[in-house]
């Protein structure tokens, strides 16, 4: 599977959703195969969203790439990722960030959150992944502030906790918007204490994010 993932690297470097090495080094190296249940591997190297179960989706390849030149990673950043579903985008943002770095990743649902450890494991990033079972709309103040924030899951509206989690000039990117099928890729940085900058990168369309600061569960 290796000339495939090499192949759409390529195709999605092509249309301009890959900028930098490391993003590239790091989607022509993570197997995205293994982040997959197995019914779906062989479709691994479409550059599409995929069902993992539970009614959610791991990201397309492009849309992963997007996220990570977005945040303009570095090595030893500390990052909170909100939706982790099988874990892909956590290892390709690992694989970035390195073993000085960290990703605390939340996930709402037990059994993906699961799996995602055993492929986080087995691929060899559980030591700078910590997968934690919860609600990521209040982020994680147990480890702010972080350099990077990032939401996979789309909210009606900016969750409040977020903001005041980021490090100054740190990042937080998320998909906002009350429709279900079409959101706003929104990206805060955080100036100073009080200033924060905010842009709208273009529309995409995630899952919900469900949660005290997100979309209610019964609503849905
Ligand atoms: N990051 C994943 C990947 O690499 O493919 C994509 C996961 S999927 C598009 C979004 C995930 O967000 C789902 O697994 C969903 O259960 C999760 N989610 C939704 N609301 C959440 C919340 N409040 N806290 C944590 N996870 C949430």
């Amino acid at each position: 599977m290796k000339e495939e993932r090499i192949e759409l690297v390529r195709r999605i470097s092509e249309m301009g959703y890959i900028k930098t090495e490391k993003v590239r080094k790091a989607m022509e190296k993570v197997p995205r195969e293994e982040f997959l249940p197995a019914s779906n591997r062989p479709y691994a190297y479409v550059d599409q969203p995929l069902p993992i179960g539970e009614g959610q989706t791991i990201s397309a390849p492009h849309m992963v790439a997007m996220i990570c030149e977005i945040l303009s990673l570095e090595e030893g950043m500390k990052v909170l990722e909100i939706g982790t579903g099988f874990g892909y985008n956590a290892a390709v943002v690992a694989e970035i960030i390195g073993p000085t770095g960290h990703l605390y990743s939340i996930e709402r649902i037990n059994s993906l959150a699961e799996t995602a450890k055993d492929n986080l494991k087995r691929t060899g990033y559980a030591e700078n992944v910590t997968v934690i079972l919860g609600d990521g709309t209040k982020g994680y103040p147990e480890k702010m502030p972080f350099d990077r924030i990032y939401g996979t899951a789309s909210a009606p509206k900016l969750p409040e906790p977020l903001e005041e989690q980021l490090k100054i000039d740190g990042i937080l990117l998320i998909p906002v918007g009350e429709h279900r099928y079409m959101q706003e890729l929104i990206v805060i940085t955080r100036k100073s204490e009080d200033k924060y900058e905010k842009k709208s990168i273009g529309g995409v369309a995630f899952v919900p994010m469900i949660g005290e600061h997100g979309w209610p569960e019964k609503k849905l």
